[in-house]
């Protein structure tokens, strides 16, 4: 079966805006030299994933000297995306929101030649439900009342779907030091007290919060749930034409050459000798400051005296799978969520029907994205369990075509968010020279992300004299 939503008015994609981006000395990064480090007085930055390249880009904005270690053997961190036999495959189903304020000051929307998604997801209600199985909430945040299809779907009532558009208005107009302020509960709560019905939470907001928060229970905080909402409500959801790792690539390409050393892994932060030690052994100076932007796991270990241990079991875990296949069930950019309450499958959608770049001509890439960490089952298993359900979904014909091409089990995708939060972004300084950035220091967005690498860098510079 193929699933049309073309009648649903999809909109013209938008004119790329331009925004005033950050700018300096533009140069490629190489791996920088050891020597030059122990040199001059330099500030070093731990890790380099969007917190950590925020920092880096401020740091040269104001010309402050710092080298960048990255233990892996590329930048971006949980960013990125693979070229597999000339396939896209980001790592883990990832969108951009293009309302994101700190990305508009920082990246080049233009030259990340975004490519949209429909605004609204087509939802999945399951083989039992009153035919069609499929129900397209069309643009649920920027048009919630203007097609009539949503209005009659049963995903949800009317007043769900007109509170939906309230919703929507309201937390567009709310500036987000209203909402960064507001009482904090869970999104459970939050929606409950708004007025949701359990239908539409159940069919449309949890599968759809869910593949944003890997957080079925919907116990991330009200407030990151609000500001989300609004920058959806105030943009777009886009993919970059590369792939979604073209976001970090645009930051790391503006670095000063030499910045940056790859495969150096930080063991200890010495915050009384200004200094951090590699595994190699080796020390690397950093009189002006040490910047750490690592994961939150690692964070809690290089700083043990500074940062609480939160519980393993808050982490958010997901799994995606990707398919080859001759041709998609879905040919408009639209997200599919699943409604139906059964199943594996939180969300999928055809990666080429939003990007055909994502895959070699003639060809499609499904992504299908599970919530939780599926520990104990073979990636081969979860593929077959994935490729049946959604034959359920579309027609066994629909996947007979589909190729698995990689499975993506990322552990640690986003750090708790249950309340009490700080996505306002938490004090950077937490010691003589040290400062703290990462999304587990703000809100585990791209912007979050970039809003405390510029938070730790304008800290570490104003504590050196550099600004007041
Ligand atoms: C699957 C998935 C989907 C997501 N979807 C979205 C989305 O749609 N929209 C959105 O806004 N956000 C999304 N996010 C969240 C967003 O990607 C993150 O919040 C953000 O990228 C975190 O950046 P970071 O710099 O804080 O951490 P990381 O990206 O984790 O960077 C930390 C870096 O530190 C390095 N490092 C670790 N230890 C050391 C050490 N000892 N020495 C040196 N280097 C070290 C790591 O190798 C890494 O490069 C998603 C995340 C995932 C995983």
């Amino acid at each position: 079966m193929r699933v049309h939503a073309a009648h649903l008015l999809l909109p013209a994609p938008p004119t790329p805006r331009r925004h005033a981006v950050l700018r300096f000395t533009a140069a490629a990064p190489v791996n920088a030299n050891p020597a030059d480090a122990t040199r001059k007085k330099q500030a070093v930055i731990v890790g380099g994933g969007l917190a950590g390249l925020a920092a880096a880009t401020h740091l040269a904005s104001l010309s402050v000297p710092f080298t960048l270690l990255e233990a892996s053997d590329r930048l971006g961190g949980r960013v990125a995306t693979d070229e597999v036999d000339g396939y896209l495959l980001d790592r883990g189903f990832q969108i951009f929101l293009t309302a994101y304020p700190e990305c508009q000051r920082l990246l080049d929307y233009p030259a990340l030649r975004l490519q949209p998604f429909f605004p609204g997801a087509l939802v999945y209600l399951g083989r039992h439900s009153p035919s069609p199985s499929f129900h397209m909430l069309a643009d649920p945040f920027r048009y919630p009342v203007r097609s009539l299809s949503s209005v009659l779907s049963p995903v949800g009532s009317l007043p769900d779907k007109l509170l939906v558009g309230l919703t929507r208005l309201r937390a567009a107009a709310t500036p987000d030091a209203a909402i960064l302020s507001s009482p904090e509960t869970t999104t459970a709560t939050h929606l409950e007290n708004l007025g949701f019905s359990p239908s539409i939470v159940d069919r449309f907001l949890r599968p759809f919060l869910a593949g944003i928060f890997f957080d079925p229970k919907l116990d991330t905080s009200s407030r990151l749930f609000q500001l989300v909402f609004k920058r959806l409500a105030l943009g777009d959801n886009a993919l970059p034409e590369a792939g979604i790792g073209a976001i970090a690539s645009q930051l790391a390409d503006r670095l000063p050459a030499g910045s940056v050393r790859l495969n150096a892994r930080a063991t200890t932060i010495n915050p009384s000798s200004g200094a951090v030690t590699l595994d190699t052994g080796e020390t690397v100076s950093a009189a002006l400051g040490i910047i750490v932007a690592v994961e939150q796991p690692e964070a809690e270990k290089l700083l043990p005296q500074q940062l609480p241990t939160r519980s393993p079991a808050a982490e958010r875990s997901t799994v995606c799978i990707y398919f080859s296949a001759d041709r998609a069930a879905v040919e408009e950019p639209v997200l599919l969520l699943n409604g139906s309450g059964e199943g594996i499958v939180n969300n999928m959608f055809f990666a080429t029907s939003v990007a055909p770049s994502y895959a070699p001509p003639g060809k499609v890439l499904v992504s299908v994205s599970l919530v939780g960490s599926f520990a104990g089952r073979a990636d081969a298993e979860l593929a077959g369990e994935a490729v049946r359900e959604l034959g359920g979904w579309f027609g066994p014909e629909e996947v007979a075509s589909w190729v698995h091409l990689r499975t993506y089990r990322i552990g640690f995708a986003q750090p708790d968010q249950t309340p009490p939060t700080a996505p306002a972004g938490r004090e950077p300084r937490v010691g003589d020279g040290v400062y703290v950035c990462g999304d587990h220091w703000c809100s585990a967005t791209f912007d979050g992300a970039m809003v405390s690498g510029r938070r730790a860098a304008e800290a570490l510079a104003q504590d050196n004299g550099i600004v007041s």
